[in-house]
């Protein structure tokens, strides 16, 4: 083995001085020249190293510094010698951040991690900092030893990266990253508080043209002064930030009203609006604000976003500058109508709904003239469906237009079929004002019609709804020429009467049948104005030379007195119910109109001798009427009791003045009527105390009196 050696040698003498020997003390000091080698590299390392490095004493005073401390601090080794190193601290971390720091040097005799300190001249700088206790054999702290590099470089991009990830550069407000994240913090918040956290989104009106006409930079600049003006007005705990183009989202939290969370908006509104100066250009711009409130709006981050988002499209259809508050039951409405259209897609799909045919009569001749078709939904559990129930829900929509066209093509076949057997019926259908108006209806209308090239449109017939007519008179009107003039097809005024304009509507379109709508059907006797409407839309039709249909004939008085007042055409229970299209052939064979029918109606009647005959009917319907509020298991519905309101009784009044009739049968009729209807009056005391024996009596006498009054009509 190689070994160090150290030689003292030393020379003998004898006595006259000569050199007779050496002696020679050799050691071995290899371990020494060892330590001494570690010792000088040491020193180079400590002279070299690129760490800093620092050495105090057990009370952690300086002892020495190497030239890289003195580098990156600033400081000369001179300087700090002596001093303690919080010379250093910059201020940036807390009393705990330190005694962290001290715990983990007690426990772990190490420490490590970044700290941000102040160089001699001021500057702060990051460093990546190790403190490690040096101990002596017993264990004595004896020294402190620190080893750092210089981070901030690295520091620096690593925050530059932050501030990216989660701020706007342009306008260095948050983010939608922060957004979300501060949106989390204020939602636990609200929870803890039992606060109100409102979730608003900004959207500026006319910013694009903003940036079309003065350019990006300028646009750039709006955008940065927007977002100034909206954190002037906010208070520390709540946030803006910014999620791309003209979109920001405003966090205001501990809020105790809605009103509140109104007023900030409207104070941020208010700063947005006022003009922008940029380029020696004045801008104006608008913003349009949707807001969601928690906890009412009870719902995940995410969703309340979407809602606050959903609501500033909502205020701007409102117009400008508004803002839109969430209405989370309307939402809730919302999501339920998606389903119901989506379930009556998927029925439509799947083949659910089928066409029944309501037949169309003369009264008078008995011919069955046609059918309606009326659209049903075959619900596998809940039966037929009416379309009142499933058509509203998809209005207007393109499942409307795609319904609407599954009815033509399948009513247009089944009309073919009826007429290959020899039925030479009519069939209507019935379409919506979408449909109607919706483009390339009546391309569509011709092709359905092209496939069946025997039949002839004319027995085909749409009914428009006149309240559908009413809103587009112009557009409908085009649309009913075409279908006319180019397609051959009829066209029929439906629920006619329920329009605000009806004889405009009877004037300006050219429509072959109007169909009294059957409200004023139920009604007209007993109602004397709906009475009159019937009357009016009977003779209006007559005078434009429109076929009248009147629609939900129930009974046999309203068959009477329609055939009294000249319609002849008919619908209604009475005839018969919409019923599947196998049905109708066997029905038309064996319809025969009821016996009772027309026996009132005398051929050339004339308009007098008709008008006495409804009164007799109506008379009779008022005593039905009374007898039906005698039995005590149903809820009475009265007729009318007051001359001055009923039909009869204005009648009689204008007829004594007139002197139409010989005076002293009206004056008779007159004072019968009256006696009528005091009867009826005591009668309905009697119901209402519940005297039914009583009433009964008085019923009895009411039949005679109105006995009375029908032989005085009959004779009239
Ligand atoms: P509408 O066209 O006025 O049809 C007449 C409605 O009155 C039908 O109701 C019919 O069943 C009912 N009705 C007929 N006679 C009587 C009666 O004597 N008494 C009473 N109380 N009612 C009677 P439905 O089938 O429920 O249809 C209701 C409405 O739905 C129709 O009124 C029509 O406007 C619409 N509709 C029906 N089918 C279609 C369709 O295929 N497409 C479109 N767009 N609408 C349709
Ligand atoms: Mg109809
Ligand atoms: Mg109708």
């Amino acid at each position: 083995r190689r070994r160090w050696l150290e030689s003292h040698a030393v020379p003998m003498r004898n006595t006259t001085g000569d050199i007779i020997a050496m002696l020679s003390v050799t050691r071995d000091i290899t371990e020494r020249k060892r330590a001494e080698e570690s010792q000088r590299l040491a020193a180079r390392v400590f002279g070299e190293a690129h760490e800093g490095i620092v050495i105090t004493n057990a009370d952690g005073i300086i002892i020495d510094v190497n030239p890289m401390f003195c580098e990156i601090t600033g400081y000369s080794r001179d300087e700090v010698l002596g001093q303690n190193p919080n010379i250093l601290q910059s201020g940036n971390h807390s009393p705990d951040f330190f005694q962290g720091m001290w715990n983990s040097l007690k426990t772990h005799r190490h420490w490590q991690g970044e700290v941000w300190n102040r160089k001699k001249n001021g500057d702060l700088f990051a460093e990546l900092l190790s403190i490690s206790v040096l101990c002596d054999e017993q264990g004595q702290i004896i020294h402190y030893l620190g080893l750092f590099s210089d981070i901030t470089e690295s520091k620096q991009q690593q925050q530059l990266l932050e501030l990216l990830a989660h701020f706007d550069p342009l306008t260095r407000i948050p983010n939608r990253t922060l957004f979300t994240d501060r949106l989390l913090q204020a939602l636990a918040h609200s929870k803890r508080d039992q606060s109100l956290l409102a979730i608003c989104f900004l959207d500026l009106d006319g910013f694009k043209p903003v940036n079309d006409e003065f350019g990006h930079d300028v646009g750039d600049q709006v955008l940065i002064e927007v977002a100034d003006r909206i954190k002037q007005t906010l208070r520390e705990a709540d946030t803006v930030s910014r999620h791309g183009g003209d979109e920001f989202a405003v966090l205001l939290s501990d809020l105790r009203s809605i009103e509140e969370s109104k007023l900030a908006i409207s104070r941020i509104h208010q700063a947005i609006l006022e003009p922008y100066l940029i380029n020696e250009q004045t801008i104006t711009i608008g913003v349009s604000t949707g807001i969601t409130v928690y906890p009412l709006d009870d719902s995940d981050p995410d969703t309340l976003l979407r809602h606050a988002d959903q609501s500033m499209y909502q205020a701007k259809l409102a117009g400008r500058n508004s803002f839109h508050l969430f209405d989370a039951n309307q939402n809730q409405q919302d999501i339920d109508r998606h389903k119901q259209v989506n379930d009556i897609k998927t029925a439509f799909l799947g083949q659910e709904f089928s066409l029944y045919y309501q037949p169309k009569v003369n009264l008078k001749s008995g011919q069955v003239v046609g059918v309606e078709a009326l659209i049903r939904w075959v619900h596998p559990e809940r039966g037929l469906i009416s379309p009142l129930v499933f058509m509203p829900i998809i209005t207007a929509s393109h499942l409307e237009i795609e319904v609407g066209n599954w009815v033509i093509k399948q009513a247009w076949q089944q009309l073919a079929a009826w007429h290959n057997q020899g039925l030479l019926l009519e069939v209507s259908i019935n379409i919506s004002g979408y449909h109607l108006l919706s483009p390339g209806f009546i391309e569509h209308l011709d092709a359905t019609l092209a496939t069946q090239p025997q039949l002839a449109s004319q027995f085909f017939q749409l009914e428009i709804l006149e309240s559908t007519a009413l809103d587009e008179l112009s557009a409908v009107n085009r649309v009913i020429k075409a279908c006319r003039n180019q397609l051959g097809v009829k066209v029929a005024l439906d629920d006619f009467g329920t329009g605000y304009s009806s004889l405009a509507h009877l004037r300006h379109l050219p429509v072959d049948c109007v169909k009294i709508d059957q409200s004023f059907v139920r009604d007209m006797l007993g109602n004397p104005d709906d009475f009159a409407i019937v009357e009016s839309v009977i003779s209006l039709s007559d005078a434009f030379h429109r076929e009248v249909v009147a629609e939900g004939v129930e009974n046999h008085n309203q068959v009477n007195v329609l055939l009294l007042m000249g319609c002849e055409l008919a619908q209604g229970f009475v005839i018969a119910k919409p019923m599947p299209a196998d049905d109708i052939a066997g029905w038309t064979q064996g319809y025969q109109p009821h016996s009772s029918w027309s026996m009132l109606v005398e051929p050339n009647i004339s308009t007098e001798k008709a008008l006495i005959t409804i009164f007799r009917i109506e008379l009779r319907q008022w005593l039905n009427q009374i007898h039906a509020c005698l039995d005590s298991t149903h809820q009475p519905v009265w007729p009318v009791m007051n001359s001055k309101k009923s039909h009869f009784g204005r009648w009689l009044k204008r007829a004594q003045q007139h002197a139409i009739y010989p005076i002293q049968i009206l004056e008779k009729i007159s004072k019968a009527y009256k006696e009528l209807l005091q009867h009826g009056i005591a009668l309905k005391h009697h119901v209402i105390k519940g005297e039914f024996e009583t009433a009964q009596h008085y019923f009895s006498d009411l039949q005679i009196i109105h006995e009375d009054i029908d032989q005085l009509l009959l004779n009239m």
